[in-house]
């Protein structure tokens, strides 16, 4: 997914490591082109106008760093800068009292119960014990689909397709889920097409019902800044401790990496790059910096 910003961030990186002297003729080119580079790749246009600024900032009376010419100088800003803009790598936060739940949102579609097949199966790669459970009362399939992906690796799932009421439902599913002796419990939600009051409602009951230690938003990539202003819908009504960023193997341009942190300030923790159980990694925001970089 960031094939575009790392082919666009090369050519700036070309012309900069070229550059003999940090003259305004070099720094006004390469701020043009990152500038281009980050709107084709769909950043965040107040993302791109800070990027701009804050390396403009410090290219004022910047002097080579020592050791680095002058354009490899400018790329150690536009490294740092990424950096800012990804900010750190935060892990899944921790309940004083197990189980930690960890509740998934979003739209359908989006790869959320494929999600919490994935997160869970990888926190029992890691020794933990961890279930699922499902809070959808519209759809069954869901919770079938979820069911299904827990069966195949082995853990516990917890539903209950007789309770029509996702409330009730919650209680019931939690209550199992804590007899389990479990450390993790994955709480999947409903999804719908487009956000509508009621289930923002749902969210909001389910999350004071249970107290979740995360509230992750489930983003598909491709859907680029779509997903961010949804994702901003959400966290204003429920309240959001992270992104996880789903089909991030697909052409998806990048450019919503880069805007998530900075528009919902809120990290991005683990990246969806396939459909399989295991394709599935902590978001590592050094790594997507170099590999922007070439
Ligand atoms: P939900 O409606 O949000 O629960 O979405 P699902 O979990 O049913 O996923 C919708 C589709 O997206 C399915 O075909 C998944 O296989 C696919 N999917 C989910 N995550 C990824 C991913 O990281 N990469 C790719 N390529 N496909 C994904």
């Amino acid at each position: 997914m960031f094939e575009l910003l790392t082919e666009k961030f090369s050519n700036v990186v070309e012309k900069l490591k070229r550059a003999k002297k940090l003259d305004e003729k070099t720094v006004d080119e390469a701020l043009k082109d990152i500038r281009r580079a980050l709107i084709e790749a769909d950043v965040n246009i107040e993302v791109v106008q800070k990027f701009l600024n804050d390396i403009k900032q410090k290219l004022v009376g910047q002097e080579v760093i020592k050791g680095l010419n002058a354009g490899e100088t400018v790329i150690k800003l536009i490294y740092d800068e990424l950096l800012n803009i990804l900010g750190k790598e935060e892990p899944l936060k921790k309940a004083e009292k197990t189980p930690t739940i960890i509740m998934l949102v979003g739209l359908q579609g989006t790869g959320k119960t494929t999600t919490a097949g994935k997160l869970a199966n990888y926190l029992k790669s890691k020794g933990f014990a961890v279930g699922v459970a499902s809070t959808d009362v519209r759809r069954p399939a869901a919770a079938k689909q979820l069911c299904t992906l827990a069966e195949s690796i082995n853990l516990p799932c917890f539903v209950d397709e007789e309770e029509k009421d996702a409330i009730k439902l919650t209680e019931k599913v939690i209550e199992k889920a804590k007899n389990a002796g479990l450390s993790y419990l994955i709480l999947d939600t409903a999804g719908r097409l487009h956000i509508d009051q009621e289930l923002m409602d749902e969210l909001v009951e389910i999350k004071n019902k249970v107290h979740p230690t995360e509230i992750l938003y489930v983003a598909d990539a491709m859907q680029g800044q779509d997903a961010i202003n949804t994702a901003k819908e959400y966290h204003e009504k429920v309240g959001l401790t992270g992104v996880i960023l789903t089909k991030v193997d697909g052409d998806a341009k990048g450019g919503i990496a880069l805007s998530v942190r900075q528009v919902l300030g809120v990290p991005i923790k683990f990246v969806g790059v396939g459909e399989k159980i295991n394709d599935f990694e902590p978001f590592h925001p050094d790594r997507i910096a170099q590999r922007i970089l070439g």
